[in-house]
């Protein structure tokens, strides 16, 4: 992995330009939003300091902004649902991956026992039926090197070595019961193939890796980036497998509130229960935010607050006017 640290465009502090004001406004925005409650189903989870708060913007040409507690650890947990999903799509085909797992809503919590009453499959990747079907995709192909794969993936993205939380993995296996009965469930209707049980150790294990709010918004800005590193300039994901992810994540990113979400802020957004947030904004910028407390549904408070004030600030939602993306129509017109 190369250290990038001294490649990373820093935002100018002397002048502040429009995203560092509109970071520094979400920021004082979500500071005060103490409501909500850590994750406490994952026992280690409920040993996180709740009074922390980080955003960071980086933009698809690499510049990165950040505000308060972005260097700070914890775990990816359901954000490595998007990440894992992209890559099933490259390395098994969206044909494949989709005759497993769906892309409907299911309007329900992120770790339901229910499936689509007619395929069987998982509603959504985003979803934990969903995705520890794709973690059986990854599994199938790496094989016991998985989450060594799946993990030098997500470095890549991230631009540096990432690592196990390994409290955090032990004290989700010690627990996960439910999401070992969904597996067995799954496996029982022929979605997840055997061995289940490496199936879930290996979701377990990705959910429990260790990142900041700073490499969240590099993995985002990644995604943004149409697969391209902008820190390292390296190609990470495969650019029609973040298409079908960035779609998913629009209507199914954000749990039960993503209908909400989405129309708040119109940006693909993927949350996870250690507190972190991400948002792609197509062709332009990530975002990575964390900030522990969760309200019912399992979103970051602050985070929420925080991503919606950028969007609002900046324009970002997709059918905002300000917002023109790849406006590739009109290039072919002229
Ligand atoms: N590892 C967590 C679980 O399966 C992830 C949940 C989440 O972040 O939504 O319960």
């Amino acid at each position: 992995m190369v250290d990038v640290a001294s490649n990373i465009n820093l935002s100018p502090t002397h002048s502040k330009d429009a995203i560092q004001m509109a970071l520094d406004l979400a920021y004082k925005q979500a500071l005060s939003h103490t409501e909500g409650h850590l994750a406490d189903y994952i026992p280690e989870l409920a040993l996180m300091n709740p009074d922390r708060l980080g955003l960071a913007v980086m933009t698809a040409k690499g510049r990165l902004y950040t505000v308060g507690d972005v260097n700070e650890p914890f775990t990816i947990q359901s954000i490595s649902k998007a990440f894992s999903y992209c890559l099933a799509l490259e390395l098994v085909g969206a044909e494949k991956v989709r005759a497993r797992v769906g892309v409907e809503p299911s309007g329900d919590a992120f770790n339901a026992i229910e499936f689509d009453p007619v395929t069987r499959c998982p509603f959504n990747p985003m979803v934990n039926a969903g995705a520890i079907t794709v973690a059986g995709i990854l599994r199938d192909v790496y094989q016991q090197d998985a989450f060594e794969k799946v993990l030098e993936r997500f470095s890549k993205a991230a631009s540096r070595q990432l690592e196990l939380d390994e409290s955090v993995y032990l004290s989700e296996k010690a627990t996960g019961h439910r999401n070992r009965a969904i597996s067995h469930l799954l496996c029982a209707s022929g979605v997840l193939a055997e061995p289940v049980d490496e199936a879930v150790d290996l979701y377990f294990r990705l959910c429990s890796i260790r990142v900041t709010a700073t490499d969240l918004a590099i993995m985002a800005a990644t995604f943004a980036n149409m697969g391209e590193n902008p820190v390292t300039g390296e190609e990470v994901f495969e650019l029609k497998a973040i298409r079908d992810t960035l779609a998913v994540m629009y209507s199914c990113g954000m749990y039960d509130f993503s209908g909400s979400w989405i129309c708040d802020t119109g940006i693909p957004a993927k949350s996870g229960v250690g507190g972190g947030v991400i948002g792609v904004v197509n062709r332009q910028l990530g975002i990575g935010s964390f900030a522990p407390r969760l309200d019912e549904k399992g979103n970051s408070v602050q985070g929420v607050i925080a991503i919606k004030s950028l969007s609002d600030e900046l324009g970002l939602h997709t059918f905002e006017c300000s917002n023109t993306g790849s406006s590739f129509v009109e290039q072919l017109i002229r």
